[in-house]
């Protein structure tokens, strides 16, 4: 077999690994949750950003099927509540609440709505995302509104619904719709400083001010031209990092809330949805919405949680 007939082989085989692991969850998801298993009631509230369409949408859809309170949240007033009454017609228990999760006064205002009316969060979804680029294009041009919407909206967001994340024996949870594209080891898309790599790889080293410097090392170098040489991920570079930001973040915040009592506990997980069919892929991906926001719904659920600070894709832990 020569070079191009291994890769063929190699590609066909990974599509036949995931094909397998859809219908397995296919198969999975059919099974319902049993009485014991559910932690939730009507009364849990869950948050999800940039639910208005796409991924987000979908995880609102299915959180809200599984009988939860969801806050179905935009930054668009009137398409926000165009998808919350789509939901809301199917009798299902959503509101709509503006938020952007880049302006600050958004979302202050959303916090005390939030607090005011429901006394707190118990399950929030990061999911509000940006790409400036589809496919294979890799223009930096907005790689400071793809930062600050990826990494520092999660960011804030975080922060924000810490001090309102309710206690709860089953744990309250903080999931972030990530990308596998932000993975410090991967083969072909990665920093190329070892010792940065290793520094953000170690839990014990990680920083807001690595992660900030490293990402604002980054624009420094788009605003002076010479980020193309700087060691940066080569595929969708400013996307790349960003979600690579949001990964960091999700493994510090872990350790951070890590020795919160029992019954106070917050697990923070990341995880990646696949190549999915949205807008932000051009609906190029390999597949749906529903697929794609299904690792969201089960770190959301999942009964005897204790899992924090860690990364996932298709319901299963992968590297950062
Ligand atoms: P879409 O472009 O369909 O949806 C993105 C959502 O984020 C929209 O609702 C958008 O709102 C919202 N948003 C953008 N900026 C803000 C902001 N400042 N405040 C609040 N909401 C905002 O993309 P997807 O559904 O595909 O993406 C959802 C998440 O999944 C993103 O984090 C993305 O990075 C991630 N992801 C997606 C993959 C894919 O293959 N599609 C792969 C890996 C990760 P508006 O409509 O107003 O623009």
């Amino acid at each position: 077999m020569d070079n191009s007939e291994k890769q063929i082989d190699k590609k066909e085989r990974a599509k036949e690994r995931r094909e397998k692991r859809r219908q397995e969850i296919s198969l999975i998801r059919s099974i319902p949750y049993s009485d014991h298993q559910r932690w939730w009631s009507a009364e849990t509230v869950a948050v999800v950003t940039g639910a208005n369409r796409g991924i987000g949408f979908e995880i609102a859809h299915q959180l809200a099927l599984h009988g939860l309170t969801v806050v179905l949240t935009s930054r668009e007033i009137a398409v926000g509540e165009e998808s919350a009454k789509v939901l809301q017609e199917g009798g299902l228990k959503v509101v709509f609440h503006q938020l952007d999760v880049i302006d600050q006064e958004s979302i202050d205002t959303f916090c005390s709505w939030i607090k005011e009316n429901y006394g707190g969060i118990d399950i929030l979804i990061n999911n509000a995302g940006f790409n400036n680029n589809i496919g294979s294009e890799n223009s930096v041009e907005l790689a400071e509104k793809v930062i600050t919407i990826n990494y520092i909206g999660t960011k804030n967001m975080t922060k924000a619904a810490i001090p309102l994340m309710k206690p709860n024996t089953a744990g309250a949870r903080i999931v972030s719709v990530s990308s596998r594209l932000g993975r410090l080891n991967g083969r072909k898309n990665r920093i190329s400083d070892d010792a940065l790599r290793q520094q953000l790889e170690d839990v014990d080293s990680l920083s807001e001010e690595l992660i900030d410097g490293t990402v604002n090392k980054f624009l420094e170098q788009v605003k002076d031209g010479s980020w193309t040489t700087g060691g940066w991920p080569q595929n969708n570079t400013d996307y790349s990092l960003s979600k690579l930001a949001v990964n960091a973040y999700t493994r510090l915040v872990a350790r951070e809330l890590a020795d919160r009592p029992e019954g106070e506990k917050i697990y923070v997980n990341c995880y990646c949805p696949g190549w999915v069919k949205t807008a932000m892929t051009g609906w190029a991906g390999q597949v749906t919405p529903e697929e794609g926001a299904d690792t969201a719904i089960w770190l959301s659920l999942l009964p005897d949680m204790r899992i924090s600070g860690k990364f996932f894709a298709e319901r299963r832990e992968i590297h950062f």
